[in-house]
């Protein structure tokens, strides 16, 4: 290597020192650990869980079923049930208490929920920032109130209430194998869901100018806590943020709502000719094979039911859902409802399903079930088909997810119009919603730990379906550039990918947005689509009905992909370290054609033997070390023949002949003459290492982009300097082009340097972008 740079010293000779930045403060070692393999930073893999990221040979899972009863009274706003739970203990430990969750009561008075954030007084504050410094004042009618816990012979069941988890005493252990069935009845006041202090994710909302309302019922019945081979009991408090952590199992749900309610649930209705009329039967049949949403409620119907609100006479509507980790429904006599099915590839169908209410018609009847189609046709192409025989999208002014069902934002103005931004939020919010029965209801991640892990995936899918939607599609998260104004914060706001779901400061931008927007970049810029969608695709289908933890998916996208990712989920999802890449300075080169008086010498050097030089030769000398060469003459005369300068295809045969005194001026030039060596010094500002993409623009206009890889970096993890040999002339030079490595600072990016807008106005734009974030509206994803 030495010889090759002191040829390039003498036969090159710099025609100019073209551009030139200051080097800034480095990194405090040039070789770190950023490409070190992660190691302990994972947990150890047992036979629970395959090294490969696999579920292992002795995988288990716990199973729960529930049979529930339950009614809806729209006078008191009150919901009660009852309800008998079939836990099956399919772990290899002795269970002596089962743990529950009891969300609603997140909105007790008592709850922690009211006294974990800090607050503040400002010159100026609205009545709902005041009623919000301590809003247990207003919420002492909330929270689940259990009337009794027994067991099948009725015999009451010892049980103790923490906040917003409930321990259960069992008469006698449950060991593996073995099943337990109780029963549980309860009330509790349904929350004003639109009211700010009271703020959740289901309750009612009560429309002032028509009297009626529209219930979103979510986290409603007591339920199992989940227990797994890596937590345990999951039964952390629920603080309205860090959401669920759930069991698959099967439910049988009767609900009873005034008669001329619509229902909508998880799973299939099993009595739609008792509760539909006799047209919208027929409607619901014909939706069966439609290719367009059919209305099984009319926009008629529905404003005629509610201008006829006081009704007597109620209605059992009959659900049943197999193999889902939660169930959740809504009901109004508001309701459009239309239908089309969607089909797997194998012919199986799911319906497509919406319901809202007339003040949403104009872009739900449009937009909605058709979104919902295309997010089922999408995550089946990429995940897995779509198992489950329903998929709805309730407009409900907010947005949230459960299996088979989610809510919604989507309204009109008053005159029906409405803006492009209000219906790509509704589509935007739909695709993501409906996503999320893969992330994580099927995918069953524990969305109390990691907010990512279902968060994160399903915004980067939501990309990938948005992006087949419309080709223009106003994103919120996916393209790298839409998280540079995160990771541009000062590192006292920021926090690993990989920081539990309470703890983070800026919970949108670091679980969805700085997620999707990597594991994009992982897809376009380090794995390429091939690659990705072949191990994501494998992650889905093995963890599909599991529960996946974050190794399992680290582990399975590097053994589905045979690509070290070690270091990207070191530097994106452990680290806050950002992506900023600079270009500090550039050297141009051309070969000297004339003949260079120093070449003799230079050649002599290379071909003088400077001796013994180093002590282990001179030890072996003094100490009489006999030399085989020296003592076999047939080798002896073997090495003092060989010339492999003389070789036509090694390296020594190039250098040799570069130093040839036959070399003439003339070969030179038809040689090197052309030949422009670009020699670029890149130092790393950001700290996160990511592969070097450089846009090249020629004499001639012509453009070409060249892809160093991340590796480039594995030595020195804060300077490198390249030369790139040109035949033509460069007249411009671009870092990352196309804006795909979330850089943070394009200042440094380009040469000759740009003007840009400065850091306030790109702050300005990046936050009108945010203000239409519709999840952000949404308030709950
Ligand atoms: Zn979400």
């Amino acid at each position: 290597m030495k010889t090759i740079r002191t040829a390039l010293v003498i036969y090159l000779y710099s025609i100019t020192l073209i551009y030139s930045l200051p080097l800034m403060g480095q990194g405090p070692s040039n070789h770190g650990h950023k490409f070190e393999q992660l190691g302990t930073m994972l947990p150890t893999p047992n036979t629970y869980r395959n090294m490969d990221g696999s579920p292992g040979p002795d995988y288990w899972q716990q199973r729960v079923d529930y049979d529930i009863e339950c009614w809806l009274d729209e006078k008191l706003q009150q919901l009660r049930g009852k309800e008998k739970i079939t836990y099956y203990n399919q772990s290899p430990s002795t269970l002596h208490y089962l743990w529950l969750q009891l969300d609603e009561n997140e909105h007790h008075a008592s709850a922690d929920k009211h006294r974990i954030e800090g607050s503040k007084i400002s010159d100026i504050m609205s009545e709902n920032a005041l009623r919000s410094l301590e809003p247990w004042r207003e919420l002492e009618e909330f929270g689940v109130k259990i009337f009794s816990v027994t067991d099948h012979n009725g015999d009451s069941l010892k049980y103790t209430i923490y906040q917003t988890t409930m321990r259960v005493e069992l008469p006698k252990p449950i060991e593996r194998g073995e099943s337990f069935t109780f029963n549980i009845t309860w009330n509790y006041n349904l929350i004003d869901r639109m009211n700010t202090t009271s703020w959740g994710r289901g309750g009612y909302e009560l429309f002032e100018k028509d009297g009626n309302s529209l219930y979103t019922i979510a986290q409603w019945y007591p339920r199992l806590c989940a227990y797994t081979d890596d937590t345990g009991w999951q039964n952390k408090q629920f603080f309205g943020r860090g959401e669920f952590a759930l069991t698959f199992g099967n439910f049988l749900v009767k609900i009873t709502v005034p008669e001329d309610h619509v229902v909508g649930a998880t799973g299939e209705c099993m009595n739609y000719p008792q509760m539909l009329t006799a047209e919208q039967y027929q409607r619901w049949t014909q939706a069966q094979t439609a290719k367009q949403p059919v209305e099984i409620v009319t926009l008629d119907e529905a404003i005629k039911a509610e201008k006829h609100k006081e009704v007597m006479g109620t209605k059992t509507w009959i659900y049943e859902a197999d193999n889902v980790r939660d169930f959740a429904w809504t009901s109004s006599r508001k309701f459009v409802w239309d239908a089309m099915p969607h089909y797997n590839e194998d012919g199986k169908r799911a319906m497509c399903m919406s319901y809202y209410a007339k003040e949403a018609y104009p872009i739900y009847s449009r937009f909605s079930t058709k979104a919902v189609a295309h997010t089922l046709a999408t995550y089946s192409q990429y995940a897995i088909p779509y198992p489950y025989p329903s998929a709805i999208s309730v407009e409900a002014d907010n947005g949230m997810e459960y299996p088979m069902i989610c809510f919604n934002p989507g309204r009109a103005e008053e005159d029906g119009t409405y803006t492009e931004h209000a219906k790509f939020s509704a589509i935007s919010t739909i695709i993501h919603e409906v996503g999320h029965t893969y992330f994580p209801m099927i995918i069953n991640s524990d969305e109390r730990q990691w907010a990512w892990f279902d968060e994160g995936l399903n915004t980067f899918m939501q990309f990938v379906t948005e992006s087949t939607w419309d080709p223009n599609y106003p994103h919120w998260a996916g393209p790298a550039e839409l998280i540079t104004h995160y990771m541009a914060q000062s590192k006292d706001q920021l926090e690993p990918i990989m920081t539990n779901s309470e703890n983070l400061a800026n919970y949108f931008a670091n679980a969805y947005i700085k997620t999707a927007c990597a594991l994009n970049m992982l897809r376009e810029t380090v794995m390429g689509r091939e690659k990705f969608d072949y191990a994501f695709k494998i992650y889905c289908e093995r963890w599909a009905f599991k529960h996946p933890t974050p190794a399992d998916f680290f582990r399975t996208m590097e053994d589905a992909s045979g690509v070290d990712l070690d270091w990207f989920w070191r530097g994106w999802f452990y680290s806050i370290d950002a992506v900023d890449v600079s270009l500090d300075s550039i050297k141009w080169y051309k070969v000297d054609l004339e003949n260079n008086p120093e070449r003799k010498e230079v050649v002599d050097t290379i071909h003088a033997k400077p001796g013994i030089t180093h002590i282990s030769q001179t030890r072996n000398i003094e100490g009489g070390v006999k030399f085989s060469v020296d003592e076999d003459p047939a080798l002896r005369d073997f090495y003092s023949s060989y010339k492999p300068w003389e070789g036509k295809d090694s390296v020594m045969t190039y250098l040799t002949w570069l130093y040839d005194d036959t070399f003439t001026e003339k070969e030179k030039e038809k040689l090197y003459g052309k030949n422009n060596y670009y020699e670029l010094f890149f130092s790393n500002k950001g700290g996160l290492v990511m592969p070097v993409i450089i846009e090249w623009t020629y004499k001639d206009g012509s453009k070409e982009i060249e892809r160093i890889p991340v590796e480039i970096w594995r030595k020195n993890e804060t300077n490198f300097r390249k030369v790139f040999v040109k035949d033509k002339e460069v007249t411009g030079i671009v870092i990352d082009p196309y804006k795909e490595t979330a850089d943070i600072d394009v200042a440094n990016n380009n040469w000759p340097v740009k003007q840009l807008p400065s850091r306030f106005e790109v702050y300005k734009k990046n936050k009108t972008e945010e203000t239409k974030n519709p999840m952000q509206r949404a308030g709950k994803t």
